[in-house]
C-alpha cells in the first residue's frame, strides 16, 4: 500500500515541510535502525545522548519561536515527526511529548525570563521535558490529587508522588500539578516548572515494566519537601492549573491521535507487504477474499480517521480546536488503531505473534493509546457533555 491514504491537504504540503520530512527520516535512519530500537526496548529508554543528537539535527522544540532560539515551526512540523517516528518504528523516542505536549505549557505560561533561559535548551536537548499529573490514586479524576505545594517565603514546598511519568528517567524540567489549596477542588490546583537538577528532595522510582512501549522510560517520581522558587509557579497565580490543563489537553489529545493514526498506517503498510508474499492454498494470502475485505475495512477506517484528523489539525492551527472535537478525535483514532492492528496481526497468522515482526510490537504498543491522555471512557464523558 504505497499510495498515501489521503492526499495531503494544501496546508500540509509545502517545500519547507517536505524538506523537513526528509531530514527527520534521514535522522531516524541513522540513529534509530531496528537494532537500536531493539536496544532501547531492552534498556527501557532511548538513552540520554540521543536527545542532544536530535537537538543538533533540529528535531526538538520545532514549534519554539525564533525569538527564543527555535526554528519557529508549528504543529505541522510536529505531525511530520510523529508520522516519521511511526513509519520507522521508532515511536519509543517520545519527541512529541517534549515538543508538542509539554513545551506549549512553558511557551504560554512561563515568564519571559524563564522562556529566554529554557527554550534554547529545550531546542538543543539540554533540557528534556515531562509532565506529571497522574498519581497512584488519581488518574482520570485529577481533582483527587494529593500532591501539595505550600508557599514558604519566596518558595513553594512540594510534597507528593506522581506515577506513570513518561520521560521520567531523563526529564530535567517537569511540569508538575499540585494542590495549593487542598479544599479548593479544581481551583485548588496549580502547575509548577520543577528543574530537577536544581532542587533537593526530588527522586525517581524504578523504570516501570509495561506490556508495550518498552523503549519509553516511564517512572514514578517523588517530592519530599522540594523547594521550588515561587517564580516557577506557571502563570504567576495560584489555582490556575486546572484551567491550563484544560486549555492544553486538546493539543495533547491530537498528539495521541496522530500517533494512533501514524501507527495504523504503518500497520496497514507492513500487513499489505506481508500478505502479498505469504502463500497458502496455492495463492498469496492477499488473494483470499477475506483478506481483501478485512484490509478494505481497515483502510476505510484509517482513511476516515485521517480526513477527520486533518480537519482537527487545521482547526488547531487556527486556534479553534475545542475540547469536544479533540476528544472525538482521540476516542475514534485510538479505538480504530486497536481494531486495525488487531485485524492486521490476525492476517499475519502465527508470525504476527512473534515479536520480531513489527505488527507484534505495534499490537503491544497500541493498547495504551486508549488509556493515556484521558481514557476512552473519559473522552465519551467529555463528548456527552456537549450534547
Ligand atoms: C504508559 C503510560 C504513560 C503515561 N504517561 C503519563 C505522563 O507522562 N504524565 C501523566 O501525568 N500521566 C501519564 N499517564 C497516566 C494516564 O494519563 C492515566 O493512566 C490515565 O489518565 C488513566 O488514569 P488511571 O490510570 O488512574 O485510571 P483510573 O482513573 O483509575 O481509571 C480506571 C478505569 O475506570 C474508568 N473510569 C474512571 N473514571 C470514570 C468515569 N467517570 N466514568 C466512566 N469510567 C471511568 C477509566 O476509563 C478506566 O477504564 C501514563 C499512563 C501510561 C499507562
Amino acid at each position: 500500500m504505497s499510495k498515501p491514504l489521503v492526499a495531503k491537504p494544501a496546508f500540509m504540503d509545502s517545500e519547507d515541510l517536505n524538506i523537513f520530512e526528509q531530514s527527520v527520516g534521514r535522522f531516524l535512519d541513522e540513529h534509530a535502525p531496528p537494532a537500536t530500537v531493539q536496544r532501547w526496548a531492552e534498556q527501557g529508554s532511548v538513552g540520554r545522548e540521543l536527545w542532544n543528537k536530535a537537538g543538533e539535527a533540529g528535531l526538538l522544540g520545532v514549534s519554539v519561536p525564533e525569538a527564543y532560539g527555535g526554528p519557529g515551526g508549528d504543529f505541522r512540523h510536529e505531525v511530520i515527526i510523529m508520522e516519521q517516528l511511526a513509519a520507522k518504528g521508532a515511536q519509543s523516542f517520545v519527541i512529541p511529548l517534549h515538543n508538542a505536549t509539554v513545551c506549549p505549557y512553558l511557551l504560554d505560561y512561563a515568564s519571559e525570563e524563564q522562556k529566554q533561559e529554557w527554550m534554547p535548551k529545550i531546542v538543543s536537548g539540554e533540557i528534556v521535558l515531562a509532565v506529571a499529573m497522574s498519581e497512584p490514586a488519581a488518574g482520570s479524576d485529577l481533582q483527587g490529587m494529593k500532591a501539595t505545594a505550600k508557599r514558604d517565603g519566596d518558595h513553594y514546598v512540594l510534597n507528593g508522588q506522581k506515577t506513570f511519568i513518561s520521560n521520567g528517567l531523563h526529564a530535567n524540567l517537569i511540569v508538575v500539578a499540585a494542590k495549593t489549596d487542598a479544599a479548593g477542588g479544581a481551583k485548588g490546583i496549580s502547575l509548577f516548572a520543577v528543574e530537577t537538577d536544581k532542587v533537593k528532595g526530588f527522586s525517581r522510582g524504578r523504570l516501570l515494566h509495561k506490556i508495550g512501549q518498552a523503549g519509553r522510560d516511564t517512572t514514578e517520581i517523588f517530592f519530599s519537601d522540594v523547594r521550588v522558587p515561587a517564580a516557577n509557579l506557571l502563570g504567576g497565580q495560584e489555582g490556575q492549573g486546572f484551567r491550563m490543563l484544560m486549555e492544553k489537553l486538546p493539543q495533547e489529545r491530537l498528539v495521541v491521535s496522530w500517533q494512533s493514526m501514524a501507527m495504523s498506517e504503518a500497520a496497514l503498510n507492513t500487513t499489505v507487504d506481508y500478505v502479498k508474499q505469504r502463500r497458502a492454498f496455492g495463492k498469496t494470502i492477499y488473494d483470499l477474499q477475506n483478506t481483501q475485505f478485512k484490509l478494505a475495512e481497515c483502510k476505510t477506517k484509517a482513511t476516515i480517521g485521517k480526513v477527520f484528523l486533518y480537519h482537527c489539525t487545521e482547526l488547531l492551527l487556527q486556534k479553534k480546536l475545542d475540547p469536544t472535537t479533540a476528544s472525538m478525535a482521540k476516542l475514534w483514532l485510538s479505538e480504530a488503531q486497536g481494531q486495525i492492528i488487531d485485524e492486521c496481526l490476525q492476517l499475519h497468522g502465527g508470525y504476527g505473534y512473534m515479536t520480531e515482526y513489527p505488527i507484534a510490537e505495534m499490537y503491544k504498543d497500541a493498547r495504551v493509546a486508549r488509556i493515556y491522555g484521558g481514557t476512552s471512557e473519559i473522552m465519551k464523558l467529555l463528548i456527552a457533555r456537549s450534547l
